[in-house]
C-alpha cells in the first residue's frame, strides 16, 4: 500500500503516520527528516537547501523530487510507504506518476490554523529519535528530555513565530490544491483533527481502511 499524508504543518503527519506504520508495517519517508539530515551532515545538498527550510520556504521541486526517487530505491520500499510531506506542490504529485507510483489513499488532516500555530509554538523534537513533544499538551515525562531515549529535546529551528507562519502560507498556497487534485482521483480521505490524538487516530486508521 502507498498512502501519503496530507497536512499542514503540525497537522499531525508524524503523530499519525508512527501508528499506520505500527499497523502496517510500512516505512515512513520524510522528505522534512532527510532534508535535516543532509543539513545537519554538512553535505552539497544540505548546504544548498537549508536556506529555504529555515525561510518556512519549499526546497525546490526538482531537487525534492530526485531526494525522494533516491530514497524509494530503498528495499524497504518495495512493498510500499507512507509518504509524510511529499508531494507538497501539484508538480511534485505529477512526479510521482511520471515515477509510475500509484497512490492507493490520500489522508487529509485538516487542523485550523489557529491550533496549527498553537502546536508548532509548543513543539519540542528529539534529535536523536525524532519523537515529538509539546509543551502544555504532551509534556516529556522529564522537563526538556525525551522519553525514549533521555536525550535533550529542542525546538525546530522553523518552529519560530515568523517561520511558522509563512510556512502555513505556502501551505495554503502550494500545497492545499493537491487536496482538490487527488479528490480527482477518488483518493482523498479528509479526516478532521479532534482534541484528543487518539480520536484522531482512530479516524485516519479508518481512512486508511476505507475503500
Ligand atoms: P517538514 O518536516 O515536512 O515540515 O519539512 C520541513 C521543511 O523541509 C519544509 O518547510 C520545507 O522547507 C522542506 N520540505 C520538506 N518536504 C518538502 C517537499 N516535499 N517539497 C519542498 N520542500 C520540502
Amino acid at each position: 500500500m502507498k498512502l501519503i499524508l496530507l497536512g499542514a504543518p503540525g497537522a499531525g503527519k508524524g503523530t499519525h503516520g508512527a501508528a499506520i506504520r505500527d499497523q502496517y508495517h510500512l516505512p515512513i519517508i520524510s522528505t522534512g527528516d532527510l532534508i535535516r539530515k543532509a543539513i545537519q551532515s554538512g553535505t552539497d545538498l544540505g548546504e544548498k537547501v537549508k536556506s529555504y527550510v529555515s525561510a518556512g520556504q519549499l526546497v525546490p521541486d526538482e531537487i525534492v523530487i530526485n531526494i525522494l526517487k533516491e530514497r524509494l530505491q530503498q528495499p524497504d520500499c518495495q512493498d510500499g510507504y507512507i509518504l509524510d510531506g511529499f508531494p507538497r506542490t501539484i508538480a511534485q504529485a505529477r512526479a510521482l506518476e511520471e515515477m509510475g507510483i500509484v497512490i492507493d489513499r490520500v489522508i487529509d488532516l485538516e487542523v485550523d490554523d489557529q491550533s496549527i500555530v498553537e502546536r508548532l509554538s509548543g513543539r519540542l523534537v528529539c534529535s536523536a529519535c525524532g519523537a515529538s513533544y509539546h509543551t502544555k499538551y504532551s509534556p516529556p515525562k522529564e522537563p526538556n528530555l525525551c522519553d525514549n531515549c533521555k536525550k535533550p529535546l529542542s525546538r525546530r529551528q522553523d518552529d519560530e513565530p515568523a517561520t511558522i507562519l509563512e510556512r502555513l502560507r505556502v501551505y495554503h498556497e502550494q500545497t492545499e490544491p493537491l487536496k482538490d487534485y487527488y479528490e480527482a482521483q477518488g483518493k482523498l480521505r479528509r479526516v478532521i483533527g479532534q482534541e484528543q490524538v487518539q480520536d484522531t487516530t482512530r479516524l485516519v486508521l479508518a481512512a486508511v481502511a476505507s475503500e
